[in-house]
Order: structure tokens, then C-alpha cells, then sequence
């Protein structure tokens, strides 16, 4: 069998089973966005890991080395931010191709630098090797959590509200923005949403520390599959109203000049780290100004449901099956 067969999810389904050898203090390994074992009677550690490939996850030519410094540390506070906890300790890893230039290599750490310090994060080690002709790099990164105030994907139940706390599609308008050479008035915003990502690790540790919402996840592959990861593992469905997302104006503006389907950037566009979850209707108003009060947003945009499947409410009030599309690396 090929991988192409298999699927990313597959795979990782596959590689997660007999994967644990030591089970006291695993509180939660492969699956969710970090895995989490306890240290001591009420903390936890998370740790998620990420890489990206040239050419695979950005473009040398396109992204400023400095940025992708940054964005390759911001995936992975992101899956910090979105179980509730504090990024802590870096490993950052490269594979650097044969001559490749040290002043590209200092702006990335330069960049990393510059994001580690905003989040108060260490660098604490790494791995650096020759790669064939690619630079990859891979960051691994702790955070810290009370055991008990963790949010995972398998929290959600029937009659919860799905909340997401920004505005979706602005980093896959960036992508396409670049991918097709448009030249577009606001394109400023679009390319720093995809280039430099904001993780929301504030939003996540208030969600948290409330106590009262019951699942989590950031939107790395896209609000649909990132939805469909909450209610694949809390075993739930879920309906989503087009006309409750929240839309930014340059982003309606974008999609009318250049007559594209905006549903194809909220729904199916990835990368915006921001957090999508769950929590029941009674706890909406004080998610909110807890959110509020602390400079971040939130927006209510469907309900879990029972049975297994998404259904998304059209803008005329019809009801269709929310496709997943996700971003899987091997199945296209
Ligand atoms: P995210 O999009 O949040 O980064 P992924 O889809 O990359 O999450 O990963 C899902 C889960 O699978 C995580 O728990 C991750 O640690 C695990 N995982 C991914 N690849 C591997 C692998 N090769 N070996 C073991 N675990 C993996
Ligand atoms: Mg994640």
C-alpha cells in the first residue's frame, strides 16, 4: 500500500497504536493537539511538535526569513494555546542544504528569537544537520497547564455552542493572494495572517481557567476539519450557520473583486490559528465577557448535535452537509 492510499490520519492512527510503553503519568498522548503528562499531583506538561519543508509548507522566494522564523514557533504555541496552557521550552531542529547562506539562517533565528521573547519561551536545544537540497525545520515546544483545567477535542457535548474566537479565511486569502499574483488594496493584512499568525494563547488560557468550556482546538487545517476533529473524538455531530461567521470586510471585498467563493476561505482555509471550541449554552454569556474583558473575541456560530454528522445552514436558510476538506499531506 502507498501512503497516498493511507492518508495522513491513517497513518498517524496506525503509529499511535502500541506507541505507549510506560503508561503511568500519561494523561494524554497521540491525537489531540499536545500530548500531556503529569509532573506533579496538579501540573501537567503539554508538548506538541511541528515541521515544516520547503517548497511542502513555504516558499524560500515568498516568505521573509525573519517570518518564517516566527511562524514556525507560532504553529506550535498555537496547539499550546489551544488546550489552555503556557508555552514554556523550545527544541528548534533544521536541516540545512549544502552552502546554503548564514544570513538567511540568522534571520530565522532572529525571528524565532523575536516571537520566543513576546511568549517568554526559551530555546533550550535542537538538532542541526545536513538536509539534500530542502531546509526543514521542526520545533518542539513544552507548555505548562493545571491537569484539571486542560481542554481537549473530545470534550464536546450534545447541545454545546461552537464558538471560534476570530475571523476565519485571512491566511488562505494570503496564500491565494501570492499563488495567483493579485494585487489587492488591503493585501498587507492577508499576507500577515498567513505569514505571521498570532498564536492566542490568551484566549486559550482564559477558556481554560474558566472552567467552563468543554472541548478546544486552534484551526490549523480549516474550521470544517477542525471541527470535524472535535466531533470525530467527542463522538458528537454538529450544525453551523454560514450567516453567524463572523466575515472580515477586506475579505467580502477581496472575494467580490475577484469573484471567488468566500465560503471555500472561512470554512476550508487553514492556518489561522485561531481557537475553535465548545461549551454549554448556559456559559455563553460569561465565556464571552470573560473573553471580552480580556481584549480577546468571541463569536457563537452553530451547536453540537447528536449522531455523527456537520451540517452547515446556507445563507438561504437551506440545510447541506459541511464537507470536511482538510488538509491532509498524502491524499489529494
Ligand atoms: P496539529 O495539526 O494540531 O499539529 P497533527 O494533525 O499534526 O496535529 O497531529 C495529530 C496528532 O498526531 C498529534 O497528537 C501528533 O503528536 C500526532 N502525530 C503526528 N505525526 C506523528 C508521528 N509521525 N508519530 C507519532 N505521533 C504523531
Ligand atoms: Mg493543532
Amino acid at each position: 500500500m502507498k501512503i497516498s492510499d493511507l492518508g495522513e490520519f491513517a497513518f498517524i492512527d496506525r503509529v499511535s497504536k502500541g506507541s505507549l510503553h510506560r503508561k503511568d503519568g500519561v494523561i494524554a498522548g497521540i491525537g489531540d493537539d499536545c500530548a500531556v503528562f503529569r509532573v506533579s499531583d496538579h501540573l501537567a506538561i503539554l508538548l506538541t511538535a511541528d515541521m515544516l519543508i520547503e517548497d511542502v509548507h513555504f516558499r524560500r522566494g515568498e516568505i521573509p526569513a525573519e517570518l518564517l522564523g516566527r511562524k514556525s514557533l507560532a504553529a506550535s504555541i498555537s496547539d499550546i494555546a489551544a488546550m489552555g496552557g503556557t508555552p514554556r521550552e523550545a527544541f528548534v531542529s533544521i536541516g540545512i542544504p549544502e552552502n546554503f547562506e548564514t544570513e538567511y539562517l540568522d534571520k530565522i533565528y532572529g525571528g524565532l528569537n523575536s516571537i520566543a521573547a513576546e511568549f517568554e519561551i526559551n530555546v533550550l536545544g535542537g538538532d542541526t544537520v545536513l538536509s539534500p537540497d530542502r531546509l526543514v525545520m521542526n520545533v518542539a515546544l513544552t507548555g505548562e497547564a493545571r491537569e484539571t483545567e486542560i481542554l481537549y477535542r473530545k470534550g464536546a457535548m450534545v447541545g454545546d455552542i461552537v464558538f471560534i474566537t476570530g475571523e476565519p479565511g485571512l491566511s488562505s486569502a494570503g496564500l491565494d493572494l501570492l499563488r495567483n499574483n493579485r494585487d489587492f488594496a488591503n493585501k498587507e493584512l492577508f499576507l500577515a495572517a498567513h505569514f505571521d499568525p498570532v498564536p492566542q494563547t490568551k484566549a486559550g488560557r482564559i477558556l481554560a481557567s474558566t472552567g467552563k468550556a468543554h472541548s478546544l482546538i486552534d484551526i490549523s487545517d480549516g474550521l470544517a476539519a477542525d471541527l470535524g476533529h472535535i466531533c470525530g473524538q467527542s463522538g458528537v455531530g454538529a450544525i453551523v450557520e454560514i450567516n453567524k461567521i463572523p466575515l472580515a470586510a477586506e475579505l467580502r471585498e477581496y472575494c467580490r473583486q475577484f469573484r471567488l467563493d468566500i465560503e471555500n476561505f472561512v470554512l476550508h482555509g487553514g492556518e489561522d490559528y485561531i481557537l475553535l471550541g465548545t461549551a454549554p449554552e448556559k456559559h455563553s454569556p460569561d465565556i464571552e465577557s470573560s473573553l471580552k474583558s480580556g481584549g480577546c473575541r468571541y463569536f457563537p456560530i452553530g451547536r453540537i448535535t447528536d449522531g455523527a454528522s456537520l451540517t452547515l445552514i446556507a445563507g438561504d436558510g437551506g440545510r447541506q452537509e459541511l464537507k470536511l476538506r482538510g488538509y491532509d499531506h498524502f491524499r489529494k
